[in-house]
């Protein structure tokens, strides 16, 4: 059996600033959107700000209304920034929608909800690139416009674009996410562009000071894979939580993108995809009958509850996955 640590006496409170048993030099996250922002916030309330970088998938970037929209980048942010909308997860809270209501009366296209806040977000991202500006650049400006004092990296400022080959030809992921409401069968991921896309600047120095890399609960396929494409090589211990809870997604469709890509919905299938990077898995409680399974494949375990709807929750999980690290 993994360690529980909430079978532990000696737990410690569910928000400090630096467990007590490890000295952490540095942590880096790797994140998509939603999943992945909910961990990098718990990360970030149990971390000195210094100590967290977080790394995020660019490749769902798209161009839209001729505006430069980065989902994950921007959702990692708000959400770090306590500005993200509860309820979605992504977008902003307390946001309008005058903009959008007014485009689609005018006939534009309106498939992608932009709030008139978020606007002013790719608004003043675009005219900045557009004045020669790089994405990493703009991001740490924006970031400590928000207040955010965690470093948050795109993982790259080259293009890097997820496509999906489907059975009606290939699609931008956004387009078949969004715009065709997974719809298209699913046949396979591409990511056009990662080959010659180096890192952003301050990635391989993060991953050199790390003391261990965590794996957001994003989706492997989509979300992780793009970053690991990109970073190439990672020489320190990673520790991935399960996107996949009870075989099934938190919230959203992925179920039926893995289902026709032959991918069983499992922790199990993460942590396989995972297998030649991994030190250490966190599962769920509900796949606590599989941790052996897991186990087999030379990886360290935790079952925890892993499901962070609640903002303490994401402190929570966060502490327990550095105490996990630590003593791993
Ligand atoms: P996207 O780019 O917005 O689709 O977001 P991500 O790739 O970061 O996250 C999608 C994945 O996050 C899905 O597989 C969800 O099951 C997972 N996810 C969302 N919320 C949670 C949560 O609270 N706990 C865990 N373990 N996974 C979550």
């Amino acid at each position: 059996m993994a360690t529980k640590f909430s079978d532990n006496p000696n737990r410690p409170p569910s928000i400090v600033h630096r467990p007590s048993s490890t000295v952490h030099r540095h942590i880096v996250a790797l994140a998509g959107g939603v999943g992945g922002a909910k961990l990098a916030h718990g990360l970030a309330q149990v971390l000195p700000p210094e100590d967290l970088t977080v790394i995020v998938n660019t490749g769902d970037d798209f161009e839209h209304l001729g505006l430069y929209i980065c989902p994950d980048l921007d959702t990692v942010c708000y959400t770090l920034a306590g500005l993200a909308n509860p309820e979605t997860g992504w977008g902003r809270v307390d946001e309008t929608w005058n903009a959008i209501a007014n485009i689609e009366k005018l006939g534009g296209p309106a498939w992608f909800r932009l709030g008139d806040q978020d606007l002013a977000t790719h608004l003043e991202r675009t005219r900045r690139l557009k004045e020669g500006q790089t994405l990493s650049q703009i991001t740490s400006d924006f970031c400590k416009a928000w207040g955010i004092s965690q470093k948050v990296l795109p993982m790259s400022d080259s293009p890097v674009r997820t496509m999906v080959d489907s059975d009606e030809g290939v699609l931008a992921f956004r387009e078949y996410f969004v715009h065709r409401r997974r719809e298209p069968r699913v046949k396979g991921f591409r990511f056009d562009g990662v080959e010659v896309a180096g890192p952003a600047p301050g990635v391989r120095e993060a991953l050199e000071s790390a003391e261990a890399v965590v794996i957001c609960p994003s989706n492997p396929w989509v979300s992780i894979d793009p970053i690991l494409k990109v970073i190439k090589t990672i020489d320190k211990p990673v520790v991935a939580v399960s996107p996949i809870i009870g075989g099934k997604t938190v919230k959203g469709p992925a179920a039926k993108m893995y289902a026709e890509l032959g991918i069983e919905p499992s922790a199990l299938a993460v942590a396989r995809h995972y297998r030649t990077i991994l030190t250490a898995f966190v599962l769920d409680n509900a796949d606590a009958a599989i941790e052996s399974e897991i186990k087999k494949l030379n990886i360290k375990t935790l079952v925890a509850d892993t499901l962070m709807n609640e903002v303490q929750n994401r402190a929570r999980l966060a502490n327990e996955v550095l105490r996990f690290i630590g003593s791993s």
